[in-house]
């Protein structure tokens, strides 16, 4: 895993979310156009979206390191699995880090501290603390610039490594992956876009 590396995103949805528009073959493109060496696929509650482009780069012979992922809504809040080749069945936290766990995956929090997301993890976190391997410190959606801060400092305090992800379901978030007044108009709009949509 390249991971703290500022052109890799590792949080990007595909149609295979419910809430996702991007096809793999664009996001593919949208990648390289951003200069990005890896992306996670991280649709939710399945990894079909990841290994469909992991197949499509492979195909077009891009050099892009596709992780295939998924981010999964537990009980206790979101949590996503990195470098997963079966789909998770569990929804229960614990469960679910050792589905992650057993196939050799990695477990990675989202925008743990968002507190205008529901689906935020928490202090639940604490439940599964020593099994984490990468704490979200930069969420592309996040309104917020203090819920990244609170992220990063939890990281700090169990010394895990962070990673960036751009949490994109529109094609023009990925690689939002830069603190700063670029990163919230890009948020503002795609939170605008999704209640338009009426997809979540
Ligand atoms: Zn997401």
């Amino acid at each position: 895993m390249n991971a703290g590396k500022k052109n890799s995103d590792f949080h990007v949805h595909s149609r295979y979310s419910s809430d996702g528009h991007l096809e793999p073959e664009r996001i593919i493109s949208l990648s390289e156009q951003n200069e990005l060496e890896t992306i996670a696929v991280t649709d939710h509650g399945t990894i079909r979206g990841g290994k469909e482009t992991r197949k499509k780069a492979e195909e077009l012979g891009s050099p892009l390191n596709v992780v295939v992922g998924a981010e999964i809504n537990t009980d206790k809040g979101e949590v996503i699995g990195l470098g997963l080749e079966r789909e998770i069945q569990s929804d229960e936290l614990g469960r679910v880090v050792d589905e992650i766990k057993e196939q050799g995956g990695e477990v990675y929090i989202p925008h743990p501290f968002d507190r205008l997301r529901g689906s935020a993890i928490g202090l639940n976190a604490l439940e599964i603390v020593e099994r984490i391997d990468y704490v979200e410190a930069f969420n592309g959606r996040c309104l917020l610039s203090s819920f990244d801060r609170k992220a990063e400092g939890f990281a700090d305090e169990y010394g895990i490594p962070k990673l960036s992800g751009s949490d994109a379901h529109f094609g023009f978030e990925v690689g939002n992956l830069e603190p700063g007044p670029g990163r919230f108009l890009t948020a503002a709009l795609a939170h605008a876009l999704t209640k338009i949509t009426g997809l979540v």
